[in-house]
């Protein structure tokens, strides 16, 4: 089944400036400079590849456009906003963790990405495409209301939902983020939000080190509407498909969301720089397509991907397009030159260890049932 995807990408994307930092580190000393590990190369590359493939053909371009300040405000406070604006204006400086560095014009574009955001999850609440695909940047997911985070000036999906909402367009929203990062942002901003479910597949205490524990789980309201799935370092496609399967299934099923919005990181992959894991771009298309299920069966289909991380500028493409494919329902020619390197890897197997993790965040999400139906959410 063929299916109208939408797409964002913005060549102004590729302008967000991230230094000449060792990887993460800033250069000086006997720190030779080289890029930023979050570098323009990973997404427009993956951009490169969808038109290379001809997939662009089969997609429903979508502009971006800049949220507002009053769309910011719906998230973050006026201090953290003012402060980025003044460096934007200037020679550019830091979101507010010492690793989140952006150049002049920084805060525009951080607007246009969650713009970016926001028109593809609009168009997919209008009906105007069945899905989208946000290939955004900056980043969003780390991101929290008084400060920039691990590479995120602004929450882009929290503020796209937000405007949504204000709108009238969307109630119930389920984010499911499978960055190998904890998605701290979403979990702090919708913390006491029953409206909001947030689910996190992350690497344990990768990033930031002192969350996505299995017991936050939200508070007042809220509570039971976060689920955190900290998965162990080298973890593969076995795993999140479990995951997928066992968790995310069960908790979509019960909360029953008008709109589901992924965090799209591909910083699983088994390449990747920064994180420790072992997902391939199969592993990566076998999400899409459960997620698209999930979302066939309780929203309509409604679903939009928002690009989070990801640090191979060489797998992401592939991880990236594996994903489009799903939500177009389209294979192109091109085929993963990863692959080989992985088909017999015992990475991929799902492992005793980590079945042990899923099944007691599989409990979470079962328990979310109960408490939905005991407080009449
Ligand atoms: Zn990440």
């Amino acid at each position: 089944m063929t299916r109208t995807t939408g797409y964002v990408w913005h060549e102004r994307y590729a302008w967000h400036d991230t230094g000449t930092h060792a990887g993460i580190y800033r250069a000086g000393g006997y720190v030779q400079p080289y890029r930023n590990f979050e570098s323009p190369e990973t997404k427009a590359r993956f951009a490169s590849l969808v038109e290379v493939s001809g997939l662009i053909e089969s997609l429903t371009r979508i502009a971006p456009e800049e949220v507002s300040e009053t769309d910011l405000l719906r998230v973050h406070t006026a201090e953290h906003i003012a402060n980025i604006k003044a460096l934007s204006e200037k020679d550019g400086g830091d979101g507010g963790d010492g690793f989140t560095p952006f150049g002049p014009g920084g805060y525009d574009i951080a607007r246009l990405a969650a713009g970016g955001t926001y028109v593809a999850a609009r168009a997919v609440m209008q009906g105007d495409v069945d899905n989208a695909y946000a290939l955004v940047r900056p980043p969003g997911h780390h991101a929290e209301p008084e400060m920039g985070r691990g590479y995120c000036l602004f929450a882009n999906v929290p503020v796209a939902i937000e405007r949504l909402r204000a709108e009238g367009l969307v109630t119930r929203v389920a984010i499911v983020d499978y960055d190998v990062h904890h998605g701290n942002g979403a979990q702090k901003i919708y913390w006491e939000d029953p409206n909001t479910l947030t689910i996190s597949i992350h690497q344990d205490r990768l990033f930031p080190v002192d969350s996505g524990m299995l017991n936050e789980r939200g508070a007042g309201d809220g509570f039971g509407t976060n689920i955190n799935v900290p998965l162990p370092a080298g973890s593969g496609d076995g795993a999140y498909l479990s995951v997928i399967d066992r968790v995310v299934a069960s908790a979509l099923r019960t909360f029953k969301p008008d709109l589901i919005v992924v965090s799209s990181g591909f910083d699983p992959s088994a390449v990747d720089p920064l994180g420790r894991m072992s997902v391939t771009s199969e592993g990566f298309r076998g999400m899409a397509e459960r997620l698209l299920g999930l979302a066939d069966e309780v929203c309509e289909g409604r679903i939009v991907f928002s690009h989070e991380g990801g640090y191979s500028p060489v797998h992401t493409p592939y991880c990236g397009l594996a994903v489009l494919e799903t939500l177009t329902g389209i294979r192109t020619e091109v085929t993963d030159p990863f692959n080989v390197s992985f088909d017999d890897s015992p990475t991929r197997e799902l492992t005793a260890w980590q079945t042990d993790l899923i099944s007691e965040s599989a409990e979470l999400a079962e328990a979310l049932g109960l408490i939905i139906t005991d407080s009449g959410r």
